[in-house]
C-alpha cells in the first residue's frame, strides 16, 4: 500500500517538490499569495494552492484567535 506518486510529465517519483511563491491573479489583479509545487526533475508544475501561511490583510486590530 505504498503511495507512489509519479510526475505526470517525466514519470519519476515525486519525493521532493520545488516550492515557489507565486501570486494568484484575479482579472489581472494580484489577489493572494500562492504556492506552486513543481517536479525537481523536470520542473513541471504539479499543483498550486493558496499559501496557508499568508495572512489576510489586517482590517483592524482584531484580536488573534489562538
Ligand atoms: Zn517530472
Amino acid at each position: 500500500m505504498a503511495i507512489q506518486g509519479a510526475c505526470p510529465k517525466c514519470g519519476k517519483r515525486v519525493l521532493h517538490v520545488n516550492v515557489e511563491n507565486v501570486v494568484g491573479m484575479v482579472a489581472g489583479d494580484s489577489k493572494a499569495r500562492c504556492l506552486s509545487y513543481s517536479c525537481i526533475h523536470c520542473n513541471a508544475v504539479l499543483g498550486v494552492q493558496i499559501d496557508p501561511r499568508a495572512k489576510p490583510r489586517a482590517r483592524s486590530a482584531a484580536p488573534k484567535a489562538s
